[in-house]
């Protein structure tokens, strides 16, 4: 734990649960992934399990992106109790952990990002190319173990603590997890009238989906903050990276994201595609969703970057190219403004 992070801002992790993040969260969707990985080259994968898998797969992401990310954490819009709990459900299905824990570890990250205190920079073991690969691995799922605190949700997501709808979800969330594997067994079962249907779509619509959204979800703490273009000017190495915003429905646009934290839309710039933000604009077309963020062209003009080399990949000092660090506070939003 870095010194320099108050003690107050996180608590002391047990080894058991350590242990339990261990398996969950690092081996079990490795070994998911390698079976798949397996199940592809030997059999294929049949139309019945990719339909409940990739359905599997939209829900869980977007409930993290939209629901877990740029609601609770960082209330990018508002939206009536149904859609609430509904977005706080489907996140749940990915199996990432309870909505004020997700929230918590990820306003830590803003307010320290690549710095000593960032739960999971890609930085944090150097500069050097041996250091990257550690990071990266670090970034990815090696801190769920490796750390020995967590961060403090009294401390970092009062608001959540103090809604009773999210404590209750917060207490459900196991049962959501349960969900998250039953019922693409279920839905493998009932289609196809086979006990077989039922197992198949357990292991691909649960399991390699559930270790797929995973890895793309931390793609974006690992690769988003190492390769790829910066457009945007931001006191971290946060970048756009195509194929992590493909793979997250617009998680990817991570660059413009720590550039104004609580903006509604990550891809502002053409050619960014965002299905999280279009799925946003459809809820508040629908009434459902109101007092958006939709980002300020003014507040992007003032934030791009002169145009130029701007790809990193790794080596550059901090801060990058001069210009990149003309920001003294932390990014807009992160403290208190989440
Ligand atoms: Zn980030
Ligand atoms: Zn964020």
């Amino acid at each position: 734990m870095p010194a320099s992070v108050p003690a107050a801002e996180t608590v002391a992790i047990s080894t058991a649960r350590r242990g339990a993040y261990l398996a969950v969260l690092v081996v079990l969707p490795v070994a998911a992934l390698a079976a798949g990985v397996a199940a592809v080259w030997g059999r294929g994968i049949g139309p019945r399990d990719a339909v409940i898998a990739l359905v599997m797969y939209v829900i869980s992401v977007y409930g993290i992106s939209v629901g877990y990310h740029r609601l609770f954490t960082h209330r990018s819009f508002k939206c009536g109790r149904p859609l609430r709990i509904a977005l706080a459900l489907a996140g749940g299905l990915a199996a990432e952990g309870p909505v004020t824990l997700w929230a918590a570890e990820h306003r830590r990250h803003h307010k320290y990002a690549d710095r000593p205190g960032d739960p999971h920079s890609p930085w944090a073991h150097g500069e050097s190319g041996w250091g990257l690969v550690r990071g990266l691995l670090h970034a990815q799922v090696g801190w769920f173990y490796t750390a020995r605190r967590r961060s403090d949700r009294r401390h970092w997501v009062p608001d959540l603590l103090a809604d009773p709808d999210v404590r209750r979800l917060d207490a459900a969330y196991p049962g959501v997890v349960v969900l998250s594997f039953a019922l693409p067994a279920a839905a493998g079962g009932l289609w196809s009238w086979s006990w077989a249907g039922m197992w198949t779509a357990l292991f691909w619509g649960g399991l390699v989906r559930y270790a797929l959204v995973h890895h793309a979800t931390w793609s974006v703490n690992s690769l988003a903050h190492a390769f790829g273009g910066r457009d945007f000017r931001t006191r971290d190495r946060s970048t756009n990276l195509p194929l992590v915003a493909y793979l997250t429905l617009g998680e990817g646009w991570h660059n413009w994201h720590h550039a104004d934290p609580t903006s509604a839309r990550h891809g502002v710039l053409k050619g960014h595609v965002d299905p999280s933000a279009r799925l946003i604009r459809l809820f508040e077309q629908a009434g459902w969703a109101y007092d958006v963020r939709w980002p300020d062209p003014d507040r992007i003009a003032a934030r791009t970057l002169p145009a130029g080399p701007a790809e990193w990949s790794g080596g550059a000092a901090h801060g990058g190219p001069s210009g990149t660090t003309g920001r003294s506070g932390p990014p807009s939003g992160v403290d208190g403004e989440v």
